[in-house]
């Protein structure tokens, strides 16, 4: 529920509000916006009767959301969040940014091989796995905490910010000493002791869109971010489980409109896991930028033939430079 103040109530009678919300036994989340406040009611489980608020002095409307998110919507914060991520500013009204490197990190020279060649070419913040979330057991698991000292290696050497995933609760301490931007795979997008864990933290935190999650359940887990006081979450879709085996995954560009309708996060996309495909990531990273999202997360390996992990989608370094030079001048048609 959304309690929609008048613009002349007082603090007094925003209080008063609170206060009764609190007496029906629900948390009240006030919202100070530039013409009016909101106060958002927490802890309910289902439809709240809305008798003892709806009459209070200063109250113009309440707005009854049934929707299992609410932190995250739109109706609940009308303003765009923009996320920090090092010096960086991600979401609308600012230049779509580019996350790009390898899919995992194999060694030092690899890694300072393609941060320099992705900062070179315009990146905006570098990305690595450390822990990496593999379909089997008996492939690269990635090398964990040296990865991380790696890729702290290659922000020292570029001055990139990094993004690289983390797997487990227990982890979020040890990655946030490294990662300047958090990132959950799909395959942990409903790992809520681990997103649980990423909301007590005050550092950033890039959630993907699960292989087959809803739209709705996707917005529902980044609930469980915010709802324990971690505002900065940045989504990102990266394909979906359909019947098409062509691609990897099915790359779902209307959910990034969709999104900016109906959350005020940032939204991301990664074409290359969503396709799979080299050949595609290009074509579907500037489809991205058209259709709105506020940022792309582009593989990038010095061999891709060579890859421990994800050669297949990964661009070499001339194709990203190329790419580069694409989003520059859509950046430009776009008004960036
Ligand atoms: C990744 O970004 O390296 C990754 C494993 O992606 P996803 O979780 O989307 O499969
Ligand atoms: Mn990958």
């Amino acid at each position: 529920m959304l309690i929609v103040m008048n613009h002349k109530a007082g603090q007094k009678q925003i209080e008063a509000v609170i206060k009764a919300v609190q007496d029906m036994g629900f948390t009240a989340a006030p919202i100070p916006g530039s013409e009016r406040t909101a106060i958002g009611v927490l802890g309910n489980k289902g439809y709240v009767d809305d008798v003892n608020i709806r009459d209070l002095p200063g109250v113009q409307e309440v707005i009854h959301v049934s929707k299992p998110y609410k932190l995250v919507s739109r109706d609940f914060h009308p303003r765009a969040t923009v996320v920090k991520v090092g010096g960086v500013e991600i979401g609308e009204g600012e230049r779509p940014v580019v996350v790009a490197g390898p899919c995992a990190v194999e060694n030092e020279e690899q890694i300072i091989k393609t941060a320099k060649c992705v900062k070179a070419a315009g990146a905006d913040l570098l990305r690595g796995g450390a822990f990496k979330p593999r379909t089997g057991p008996h492939t690269f698991q990635g090398l964990k905490e040296e990865g991380l000292r790696l890729l702290a290696l290659a922000k020292k050497e570029t001055g990139l910010p990094i993004v690289t995933e983390v797997m487990s609760p227990e982890n979020v301490g040890l990655v946030a000493e490294y990662a300047d931007l958090l990132q959950v795979g799909a395959r942990n997008m409903q790992n809520f002791d681990l997103l649980r864990e990423l909301g007590r933290i005050k550092k950033p935190v890039l959630l993907k869109r699960g292989m087959s999650a809803t739209l709705e359940e996707f917005l529902a887990a980044a609930e469980y971010i915010l709802a324990e006081g971690n505002p900065h979450v940045i989504l990102c879709e990266r394909g979906i489980r359909t019947f098409e085996t062509a691609t990897r995954n099915t790359l779902d560009l209307s959910v990034v409109p969709l999104i900016r309708e109906l959350s005020h996060l940032p939204v991301m996309v990664d074409p290359s896991h969503a396709t799979g495909k080299r050949s595609l990531v290009a074509p579907m990273a500037k489809a991205a930028l058209v259709a709105g999202a506020h940022g792309v997360l582009i593989e990038v390996h010095p061999e891709p033939e060579k890859a421990l992990s994800d050669g297949p989608q990964s661009l070499t370094f001339h194709g990203f430079e190329k790419l580069m030079g694409e989003i520059r001048k859509l950046n430009s048609f776009l008004g960036y």
